[in-house]
């Protein structure tokens, strides 16, 4: 029979890195975990509450919340009808979704700011390749309700520290504003006149943006057209006062914090409901897919997507971007047991059942040995599995009530009866610290 195999693009993240020689070959799952767990203490403690939003929404909310003209929705969106003949679509990105239940839920009714945070699977049909997947993980934050430059780097701050937790290094950090859509208009204009006479010299896909969405030329890849954009126009040249103000708090409020970033005047995002700050942070670390993390100020989506005027700021970080540098820096070590339980006979082995569910009560982990194989083999996999002790249950201790407690590294053992075990897990506990630092 045919095996069935998973679709391009998709991975399976297992609960033990599969090495091929030196190389990761599948991400494993506990760099996945201490990643989340470190978002999840950073965002708690500056007071950002979760949201889980769907996997799929209308089509028209990812056309309307990311723009058509978007490669995002151009390009690459997994979009289909249901039974029912509705076009639906598997979210490409976040920020929609939450949007979405911002209005719908009215979030904005309980007043003031409403700082959110959010983990998931996204879709993108793209040519999969290394940090580039058709489903991919994003975690992201969105503050909404505040126009304070304050808020920018707020979320900012997260973003850095949260990569700085996790021990990266070699980042970039790129900064840019793209004004108010006044600005962008007078910015718009200039852009066009600079870039008309070499219209074709440009990529084919910077052609077409040329008259529907000219400030994305600005960050085409292809070379070509790039060695074009570098003497392009600055947006910067272009903010009126209120704008400027924005981002010189911005800048002023990052020296404070000792955040440090590069202004790129390229750095832009094409509609008009992004604002004011725009940025990326990118790693020399990962090859062609560089950005780790990508956001900015959105104050013109809340009302696109029919809400009231609310302005926002956010970003995403890409997870398997992140995992991908996480596993370079130091593969993570395989997540282990305290206690290996080793039966064998009938009754001593739902003898070990009951006592290891009794100590998975008292909060230990552990593995129960299911193979019902010879003492010996039962062991070796004791051994294997990283255990720092082992209880040994046969006949003799089935019938008396009592145990083996076998230290693995030491090869101490002794016999305890289980109710003096039970007795004091605090005891054991301690003697399991004990073992694991030596
Ligand atoms: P890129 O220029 O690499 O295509 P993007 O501008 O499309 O990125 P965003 O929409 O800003 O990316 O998404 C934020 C982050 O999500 C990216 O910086 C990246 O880390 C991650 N990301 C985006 N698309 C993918 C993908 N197909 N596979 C893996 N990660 C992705
Ligand atoms: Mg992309």
């Amino acid at each position: 029979m045919e095996t069935l195999q998973s679709l391009t693009g998709t991975e399976d993240i297992l609960p033990k890195p599969q090495l091929v020689g030196q190389d990761i070959k599948v991400a494993d799952i506990s760099t996945w975990q201490r990643v989340e767990a470190a978002a999840r203490d950073i965002f708690h403690r500056a007071a950002y509450r979760e949201i889980r939003t769907p996997i799929f929404e209308q089509t028209a909310l990812f056309e309307r919340g990311i723009g058509e003209a978007t490669d995002v929705v151009g390009k690459e969106m997994y979009t289909f009808k249901d039974r029912s003949d509705r076009s639906l679509t598997l979210r490409p990105e976040g920020t929609a979704g939450v949007v979405r239940a911002f209005i719908q839920q009215s979030l904005y009714a309980q007043g003031g700011v409403q700082r959110l945070w959010y983990t998931g699977p996204m879709f993108r049909y793209e040519r999969p390749q290394k940090g580039r997947q058709r489903q991919f993980h994003q975690v992201g934050v969105e503050v909404l309700g505040s126009r304070d430059p304050r808020a920018d780097v707020e979320v900012l701050a997260l973003a850095t520290d949260l990569l700085q937790t996790l021990g990266l290094r070699n980042l970039t950090f790129f900064l840019n504003s793209v004004g108010n859509p006044e600005d962008r208009a007078r910015y718009r204009e200039a852009l066009v006149a600079y870039l008309t006479p070499y219209k074709d010299q440009l990529d084919s896909d910077s052609q077409d943006r040329l008259s529907r969405n000219p400030l994305r030329i600005l960050d085409s890849k292809d070379e070509k057209t790039q060695a074009i954009a570098q003497a392009a126009p600055s947006i910067l040249d272009y903010l009126g006062d209120d704008s400027r103000r924005h981002f010189d708090s911005v800048q002023q409020q990052l020296t404070d914090l000792g955040i440090a970033f590069e202004l790129n005047p390229r750095l832009v995002r094409g509609l008009d409901y992004y604002t004011h700050t725009a940025f990326e942070i990118q790693s020399s670390d990962l090859g062609a897919q560089a950005t780790v993390c990508g956001g900015g100020r959105y104050d013109g989506l809340v009302k696109e997507l029919g809400g009231p005027d609310t302005p926002a700021v956010g970003w995403a970080i890409g997870l398997e971007r992140l995992t991908l540098l996480l596993e370079t820096l130091n593969p993570a070590a395989a997540p282990t047991v305290d206690l290996y339980v080793v039966s064998r006979g009938e009754k001593a082995e739902s003898n070990g059942l009951l006592l290891a569910q009794k100590l998975r009560g008292a909060g230990f982990a552990v593995e129960l040995d299911l193979s019902a194989a010879a003492f010996g083999k039962q062991f070796k996999r004791a051994d294997r599995s990283g255990a720092a002790a082992c209880l040994i249950l046969g006949d003799a201790e089935a019938e008396n009530g009592t145990v083996q407690l076998k230290w693995l590294q030491s090869g101490e053992q002794l016999e305890l009866t289980q109710a003096d075990l039970l007795a004091d897990v605090e005891g054991l506990r301690s003697q399991l610290r004990a073992a694991r630092e030596v």
